[in-house]
C-alpha cells in the first residue's frame, strides 16, 4: 500500500538492501508505510523482518538503497529522531537486579518525555508487576515490559519485532487493542510476526517478506478476498462420484476429498475466492452437517508464496 492516511510516509524505503558477505539479508526493498497505519510484516525465519527493523533503528546501516523514518534518513536523525520511535527488539532479554519499574524509570530519564505514571498504565493493561526483580520474570513478562518500554512515550512510530510471541491469548488481545488505540492517535506501528493471523485483526497493511524479497504488499480487505476457506459438509443418499462430477469442474475448487459415510459422502473442499458457485453447486444435495472456516489469511499467504515459488 502506497496510499497516506496522514500525508508523508512514516517509513520509506527505497531499493534498500543489506548484505553480509555473501548472504543477502535484504534484496531491493520499496515500501512505504502510511502515517497513522498500522503496518505488518509477515515472513518466515530469516526473511529479513529483523534485519528492516535494525535499518530502520540505524542500529545496522544499508549495503545499498535508502531508508527514511519519519522523514529523515536513519543515520541523521540521531538521539532526536530515536527519541520519536518506540522499539521492540525481537531478542528483548533485560537482565540485572533491578525491578520493572526502575527499569523504566532508566529508560525514561533517557528520553525525558515519560508522562508520570504512563508505564504503570501500560503494566497494568498487560497483567505485569512492574516491582518484580527483571531477572525473575518469565518470557512472557519480560515481553511485556519490553512493549512497556516501546509505548511508554507514545512516540510517533512504534517498531515492533514479533510483539506477540510469549503472550497468552488474552494478553495478545490486550496488546491489539494498544495498537489499534495508537493508530487512533495518529501513531504508526510497523510491526512483524511469522504468523499473520496474530496480526491481520490490526494491521491495515500487509507486506509479505520471503528470502529478503518483498513477495506482496496488500492491504488486509484484498488478502481476504482472495482468501481460502475449507468447507466442509455431508452429502446424504448420493455416491461419491455424483458428488465428484457435481463440484470437480468448479474452478474455484482447489482441493476435494471424498469419504463415503453410510449412504452418503462426506465432503472436504478447499475453495479459493468467490464461494457463491460452491454454493449453488452443493444446493443439488441433501446437506446434513455444514462448516464453512473463516477465511485465513494465513493459507491465502502461503498460496501467494506457493504461487511466486511456481512461477520462478
Ligand atoms: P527471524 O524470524 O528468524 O528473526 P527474520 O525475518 O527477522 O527472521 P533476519 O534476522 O532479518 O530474518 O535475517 C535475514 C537473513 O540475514 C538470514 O538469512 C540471516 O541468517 C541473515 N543475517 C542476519 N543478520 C546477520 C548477520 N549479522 N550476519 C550474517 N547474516 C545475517
Amino acid at each position: 500500500m502506497t496510499g497516506s492516511i496522514g500525508g508523508d510516509p512514516a517509513i520509506e524505503t527505497s531499493a534498500l538492501t543489506k548484505r553480509y558477505g555473501r548472504v543477502t539479508a535484504l534484496d531491493g526493498i520499496d515500501l512505504a508505510v502510511a502515517t497513522g497505519s498500522v503496518f505488518g510484516v509477515i515472513g518466515p525465519n530469516g526473511a529479513g523482518k529483523t534485519t528492516t527493523m535494525r535499518l530502520l533503528l540505524d542500529i545496522i546501516r544499508p549495503s545499498s538503497g535508502s531508508v527514511r523514518v519519519l522523514g529523515e534518513a536513519p543515520r541523521e536523525g540521531g538521539p532526536a529522531l530515536r527519541r520519536r520511535i518506540g522499539f521492540l527488539p525481537g531478542d528483548l532479554r533485560p537482565e540485572g537486579r533491578v525491578s520493572g519499574r526502575e527499569l523504566m524509570r532508566h529508560y525514561a530519564s533517557i528520553s525525558g518525555l515519560v508522562a508520570d505514571g504512563r508505564a504503570e498504565q501500560i503494566a497494568d493493561r498487560l497483567g505485569l508487576d512492574l516491582t518484580r526483580q527483571v531477572r525473575t520474570l518469565s518470557r512472557g513478562n519480560r515481553q511485556k515490559l519490553g512493549i512497556v518500554q516501546a509505548f511508554m512515550h507514545d512516540p510517533a512510530l512504534l517498531v515492533l519485532d514479533e510483539p506477540t510471541s510469549g503472550l497468552d491469548p488474552l494478553v495478545q488481545q490486550e496488546f491489539l487493542a494498544m495498537v489499534g488505540e495508537a493508530s487512533a492517535n495518529g501513531q504508526t506501528v510497523f510491526l512483524s510476526s511469522h504468523v499473520l493471523s496474530e496480526i491481520q485483526q490490526a494491521a491495515d497493511a500487509v507486506a509479505i517478506l520471503r528470502d529478503g524479497r518483498l513477495v506482496t504488499v496488500s492491504d488486509v480487505e484484498s488478502l481476504r478476498l482472495t482468501a481460502v476457506r475449507r468447507v466442509r459438509l455431508t452429502a446424504a443418499d448420493i455416491a461419491e462420484d455424483a458428488v465428484r462430477a457435481a463440484l470437480a469442474p468448479l474452478p474455484q475448487l482447489t482441493a476435494l476429498v471424498l469419504a463415503a459415510i453410510g449412504s452418503g459422502v462426506r465432503v472436504d473442499a478447499t475453495v479459493t475466492g468467490d464461494i457463491d458457485p460452491f454454493v449453488k453447486a452443493i444446493a443439488r444435495f441433501h446437506v446434513g452437517e455444514l462448516t464453512v472456516e473463516e477465511p485465513d489469511l494465513e493459507e491465502s499467504v502461503l498460496r501467494l508464496y506457493g504461487a511466486r515459488e511456481g512461477s520462478e
